[in-house]
């Protein structure tokens, strides 16, 4: 049987080019069970194996607020690929990785395809993918999915990881939300709760996230546990909202762009972009932003445009004025006497 993978991303990462790179184009089209979400699959040909690659559809998230996250996560859940190629935007790294923490906290396997690696270097973005890669204990290769370039490295890395499993990484969520996400995780595993995901550390998050999906599926599951959950859950909410004035859906998202930062900061990421033209914009921008500079430009270039609008409009008016006279002159001219003339 071939390996089946899914490929996943934010939208516009450039999952589709890569889709058709990795498989050649040839694709069978249909739709997701239940959904009329697009569902593509193709098959990869390598020297590394046969792949069987599902085009999941694009998402910035993995909660259940849209159709597109929740058929993601389901067939990641019911279809159990073996390894998630996730694309990732070399040029948007933070908020690309934001997702590939998500597939992390499920504990599936996932090789990142960093891709639009040209951007990023006109930008004068410089990645470190074996930092990355050793910070994120996953494979990461560079790719430039429109040029074709790094499939072969790519295919490799994912033929590397196949047989492994990967342990689901447990990120602090601030110790209001780690004592209860401990709590939970212990209900949930004594009772086998939703057992057909992928832990209970990730089914007691998505409690916390106020996920409905999975919530109503645990209510028809075993509604005495659910309860249970649900009541820890209310009790951290009422906490949270006396306290800290928030609500554990912005912690978690928190503690998730924290991670993806404290990453980036371990000299992942450099900046080396031309020196004059930051010092240009930079100083510009200083004199914009000023407090009171910027307020005070502002409405002087207002004037300025009123100003102009009334004094200097008289003479655009009187070109436009002499041309149509002209205009009317010629072609008054070219046209025999009759009614279309007149
Ligand atoms: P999707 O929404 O994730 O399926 O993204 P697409 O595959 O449709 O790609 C979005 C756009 O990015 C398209 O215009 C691609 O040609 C472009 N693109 C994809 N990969 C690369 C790349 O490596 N470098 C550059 N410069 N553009 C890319
Ligand atoms: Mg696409």
């Amino acid at each position: 049987m071939n390996t089946s993978l899914a490929l996943a991303g934010n939208p516009n990462s450039g999952k589709t080019t890569l889709f058709n790179m990795l498989t050649g184009g040839r694709q069978h089209v249909g739709n997701y069970p239940g959904v009329t979400v697009e569902k593509k699959q193709g098959l990869c040909k390598s020297e590394f194996g046969l792949f069987d690659i599902v085009d999941l559809p694009g998402t910035y998230s993995l909660t259940a607020y849209s159709l597109e996250e929740v058929v993601a996560r389901d067939f990641l859940v019911n279809d159990n690929p073996a390894m998630v190629i996730n694309i990732v935007d070399a040029s948007n790294l933070e908020r690309n990785l934001y997702l590939s923490v998500q597939f992390m906290e499920m504990g599936i396997p996932v090789c990142i395809a960093l891709n639009m690696m040209d951007v990023a270097q006109k930008r004068g973005i410089e990645i470190d993918t074996e930092k990355l890669s050793s910070l994120l204990k996953q494979p990461v290769v560079p790719i430039i999915a429109r040029e074709g370039k790094g499939r072969e490295e790519l295919l490799k890395a994912v033929a590397g990881v196949i047989p492994k499993t990967s342990d689901p990484l447990q990120i602090s969520y601030g110790q209001d939300l780690d004592t209860a996400l401990g709590e939970m995780e212990e209900i949930i595993r004594n009772a086998a709760f939703l057992s057909q995901y992928p832990n209970p550390h990730w089914v007691a998050l998505k409690y916390l996230e106020n996920d409905s999906q999975i919530m109503e599926m645990g209510t028809k599951h075993d509604e005495q546990t659910a309860l249970k959950l649900e009541t820890i859950v209310e009790k951290l909410k009422v906490h949270m909202a006396n306290t800290l004035d928030t609500h554990p859906e912005a912690v978690i998202a928190d503690h998730r762009y924290g991670y993806v930062n404290a990453v980036l900061k371990q000299g992942v990421v450099k900046f080396n972009q031309d020196e004059s033209r930051i010092q240009i914009s930079d100083k510009i921008d200083n004199v914009l932003t000023d407090r009171f500079f910027g307020p005070v430009l502002m409405i002087a270039m207002l004037l300025g445009l009123y100003q102009f609008t009334f004094s200097f409009s008289d003479i655009p008016v009187g070109w436009l004025e002499s041309f149509f006279g002209w205009l009317s002159e010629v072609v008054s001219q070219m046209l025999p006497e009759g009614h279309l003339k007149s």
